[in-house]
């Protein structure tokens, strides 16, 4: 007797939400016919400070495989195959496997992070190119039938979702108040996700929304895989897409990283003859297809998607919603509070509510990483050899000293000469400057201002739905507060 409780989700192409009403109803319906007499309620699992006593009767029995998979002394998993994830091309070691290794991570595997934003994990990807004989051309063309085996995409959460998340964290922070376990937050905050999927989430919300504030981003200047490479999603990769988009040329200008890698490597398009959609770029492509008819001329991915965006706006502003889209609203926050009137909403009260619907359902879509910048501003990044230094020897500082005087304080001159950071240059005067007994008797030049480039793909505002006529909601409705909300939804 197993049920799917929201925990891991599902595997493959096509997206399942997980849908708390489904799981508790078909719960609650099994345990009542198994046993009248002591069920558990609608809700089909403990919370983690709940106590309960161990409950008796045929629903609740533990279930004891025939066999046993290991007897007393045997080690457990002898006979259990293991996984080879990885083994290197070369076993001795020699220069060129050093390079292999470097080119695996800066080649292929930043074209697979960087397309799928990480779905396809390292040890995965790693796995297929070992299958593939090591050539990364052959496994990039077919890394996308791993897609089949992974858990679904992860469909971006809404504003409204998040903030509550964001609100609890900051609030726990605040007043000591116990954090909610995943499980509540599931029951909720973000109700439509499962537990797997709103672990990776709130990961990346303390990621972006209180480490990157607080310790600043990390500095990945020097790393390969974080270059900006302009490439489009699958769907829009001219070569990707042909076979669902007929009677077109494939346009070298828009290609996924995919086909861009393979082009640079073999230097002749990628075969994607079987190229691997899930099912929401299957229905995105047709919608393209079917607005293009529509309109009897040809539009651009960003077209199609701005059109698509409008309509799905539209909607939610008149509040035809999905079950889905109304399990992620925070119905608190979506109460009128102060009406002049109550019963009907009024023509501008249906406005206000819709637009609130909006900006509920609006997804949170969260850069893959964001960019640091310092490098090419002059700074001292990650992985310089410089990123610690902060003394000189006696022949490091007559050579900086007679430098800055030579070049008149200009910091890129002397640290283009020295092939340092211009940064580098400026702790030297930090530690040495114009009173500094070093300069007697030599020309002391100020340094000059440097502009500091600041880092670029941040993580987006997430609203704070406080609205003048509403009171703070966390979107857990007490019941008073339930009620009302009900009502709203109703009218
Ligand atoms: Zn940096
Ligand atoms: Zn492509
Ligand atoms: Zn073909």
């Amino acid at each position: 007797m197993f049920y799917n409780f929201g925990v891991i989700p599902p595997t493959g192409l096509q997206r399942k939400w997980f849908d708390m009403r489904e799981v508790s109803s078909k719960k609650s319906r099994e345990i009542d016919n198994l046993n009248k007499t002591d069920r558990v309620g609608s809700r089909p699992y403990l919370m983690a400070d709940e106590q309960k006593d161990a409950r008796i009767g045929p629903g609740f029995q533990v279930e004891i495989p025939d066999e046993p998979t290991h007897s007393f002394g045997q080690e457990e998993d002898l006979n259990r195959e293991k996984e080879t994830i990885w083994i290197p091309e070369t076993v001795e070691y020699d220069p060129k496997e050093v390079l292999e290794a470097d080119q695996i991570r800066h080649v292929y595997w930043t074209a697979i992070w960087q397309q799928w934003r990480g779905h396809i994990p390292f040890e995965m990807a790693l796995k297929h190119l070992m299958e593939c004989k090591y050539d990364f051309a052959t496994a990039l063309d077919s890394i996308d039938q791993k897609l089949k085996e992974l858990p679904q995409e992860m469909r971006p959460v809404g504003m409204a979702q998040a903030r509550s998340l964001l609100d609890m964290h900051n609030a726990a922070k605040k007043t000591d108040k116990r954090k909610r376990n995943l499980r509540e937050i599931q029951q909720y905050l973000i109700k439509n996700y499962h537990l797997g999927e709103i672990q990776n989430f709130r990961y990346q919300l303390s990621r972006f929304y209180y480490y990157q504030p607080t310790h600043g981003v990390p500095c990945n200047c020097r790393d390969p895989i974080c270059t900006d490479y302009q490439f489009e999603p699958r769907v829009g990769c001219t070569n990707c897409n042909r076979h669902h988009r007929p009677h077109l040329p494939v346009d070298p200008e828009k290609l996924c990283l995919i086909c861009q890698t393979y082009l640079e490597l073999r230097k002749e398009m990628r075969p994607a003859e079987q190229v691997v959609f899930n099912s929401s770029e299957l229905e995105f492509l047709e919608k393209w297809n079917q607005k293009e008819a529509e309109s009897g001329t040809r539009l651009t991915r960003d077209n199609v998607e701005k059109l698509i965006r409008m309509e799905t706006w539209r909607r939610w502003g008149d509040e035809d919603l999905t079950d889905e889209e109304e399990a992620m609203l925070n119905l608190s926050k979506l109460v009128i509070r102060n009406r002049t009137k109550s019963g009907k909403h009024t023509e501008e009260e249906k406005r206000i509510k819709g637009s609130r619907i909006l900006n509920q359902l609006v997804p949170l879509i969260l850069p893959l990483f964001t960019k640091c910048n310092c490098l090419i501003s002059g700074g001292i990044p990650h992985g310089s050899e410089n990123r610690d230094k902060w003394s000189f020897s006696g022949e490091e500082v007559e050579k900086y000293r007679d430098l800055i005087s030579c070049f008149e304080g200009d910091q890129f001159q002397v640290s283009e000469f020295l092939k340092v950071e211009p940064e580098l240059v400026e702790r030297f005067v930090e530690k040495y400057p114009e009173n500094h007994e070093i300069w007697k008797g030599k020309q002391f030049f100020p340094l000059q201002p440097r502009e500091i480039l600041q880092p670029h793909n941040f993580s987006p505002i997430i609203p704070t739905f406080v609205y003048d006529d509403a009171e703070d909601g966390d979107g857990e409705p007490s019941s008073k507060k339930a009620k009302k909300a009900k009502k709203a939804r109703k009218v």
